[in-house]
């Protein structure tokens, strides 16, 4: 391979990664040579992610590890640490909306659950925040460290009835970008901080709220794909190329940024 593109000696944590996105992407990485650990919520769920993983091959492991529990990331990266000595990428792909923060076809603007939303918000920021805060003491330590979020196309413009979920991807965007400042600053250039932003993928997420039972668009579906100039949603493995390269040497001069993998909805004006 390409040496830039080389990431066969890299220890990559990622969570959410029993999921289509993050999980997608860890398989992939694993089978490009890392090491990779899968953290995600339930045991039960990282089990059946690993056992998967290991007809790969034996460089991976996984751990239960909610993402707003700080003992338990502190545990989860000692742990890291103790097997591998050092732990190069954070990958960020833990999150999800609740429909309580999002306003209801039949709804007002006004029925916003403010306890869900103020859930939503946890989980889609502090949920990117803690993690990050608790590796990157070790990238610190090591002098190196590569951190890749999740945006989303909620972000940049208003996505309609998408609250909770817009307003703490729209300030992952920020964080990243004050990650990247703040580490580069006070740590270096090998400390670096980036994030993709998804279009439309069909996830466990939005899956009933894109698609019916036959497989046609909803209504939103529909609305989404009439958006989108390759006029299609995305397939997971579309994302994969994108953090290899945010994680890859061949990144070494980028932080602070926001990559949009969206098949044009982010370039696009409606007409
Ligand atoms: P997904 O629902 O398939 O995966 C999310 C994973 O996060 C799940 O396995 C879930 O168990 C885990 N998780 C939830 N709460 C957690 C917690 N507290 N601690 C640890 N793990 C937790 O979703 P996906 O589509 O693969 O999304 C991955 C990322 O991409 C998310 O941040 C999502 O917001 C973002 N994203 C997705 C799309 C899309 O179209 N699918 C678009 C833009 C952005």
């Amino acid at each position: 391979m390409n040496q830039l593109f080389d990431i066969s000696d890299k220890v990559i944590a990622i969570t959410g990664a029993a999921g289509v996105l993050a999980g997608g992407t860890a398989k992939y990485l694993q089978k490009q040579g890392a090491y990779v650990v899968y953290l995600d919520l339930f045991q039960d769920k990282v089990d059946a992610t690993v056992e998967e993983a290991k007809k790969i091959s034996d460089k991976c492991c996984g751990f239960a590890c909610n993402v707003l529990d700080q003992a338990a990331l502190d545990a989860v990266r000692d742990r890291i640490i103790e097997t591998c000595g050092k732990v190069d990428v954070l990958i960020n792909g833990a999150g999800g909306n609740m429909p309580g923060a999002t306003v209801g076809p039949d709804q007002d603007v006004f029925d916003v659950n403010i306890e869900d939303y103020s859930k939503v918000l946890d989980l889609n920021l502090k949920g990117s925040v803690m993690p990050t805060m608790t590796f990157a003491k070790v990238f610190k330590q090591q002098g190196h460290g590569v951190v890749v979020n999740f945006s989303s196309m909620s972000s940049p413009q208003a996505l309609t009835r998408v609250l909770g979920y817009s307003n703490a991807k729209a300030a992952i965007d920020n964080f990243t970008r004050w990650m990247a400042t703040e580490m580069a600053l006070k740590y270096g250039d090998k400390i670096r901080v980036n994030a993709i932003a998804p279009g439309f993928f069909i996830s466990n997420q939005n899956r009933a709220l894109l698609t019916n039972e036959d497989g046609s668009y909803t209504e939103r579906g529909q609305q989404v794909i009439d958006n989108t100039p390759f006029r299609r949603f995305g397939e997971q493995q579309e994302v994969y190329g994108t953090i290899h390269y945010l994680i890859s040497d061949a990144a070494s001069f980028v932080t602070g940024i926001v990559v949009p993998v969206d098949g044009g909805f982010s370039t696009f004006s409606g007409v």
